[in-house]
């Protein structure tokens, strides 16, 4: 669904607008998209909370700066995985798409 796979170009978020092999459509309804940012905020959540815990048990509750820095380092670099995660999570769950194996291959 994206132009390039995060392997190839890592900041690259292009899409297809629809499906190279079968046609199917990307973006159901304009603004579709917008509802998968929850699902990044569970990835940004997932991502947090176990930082948190690793600096506060193993690095000895450092200050507040060094939490915020870590944390916004490590989201900024896996923007794109969670940004293309998130949408094709999305997609499948509210896309109302089923794989067909008809296309595969
Ligand atoms: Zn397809």
């Amino acid at each position: 669904m994206f132009k390039f796979s995060l392997k190839e170009k890592w900041f690259n978020l292009q899409m297809h607008d629809k499906c190279p092999k079968c046609e199917q459509t990307y973006e159901p309804e304009p603004g579709f998209y917008f509802g998968a940012m929850f699902v990044s905020y569970a990835f940004s959540t997932a991502i947090t909370l176990p930082i948190g815990f690793i600096l506060y048990n193993f690095f000895n509750n450092p200050n507040i700066w060094v939490y915020l820095i870590v944390v916004m380092s490590v989201v900024a670099l896996l923007w794109p995985v969670m940004f293309k995660y998130s949408r094709a999570i999305f997609l499948h769950l509210f896309g109302g798409i089923r794989f067909n194996p008809k296309y595969s291959g």
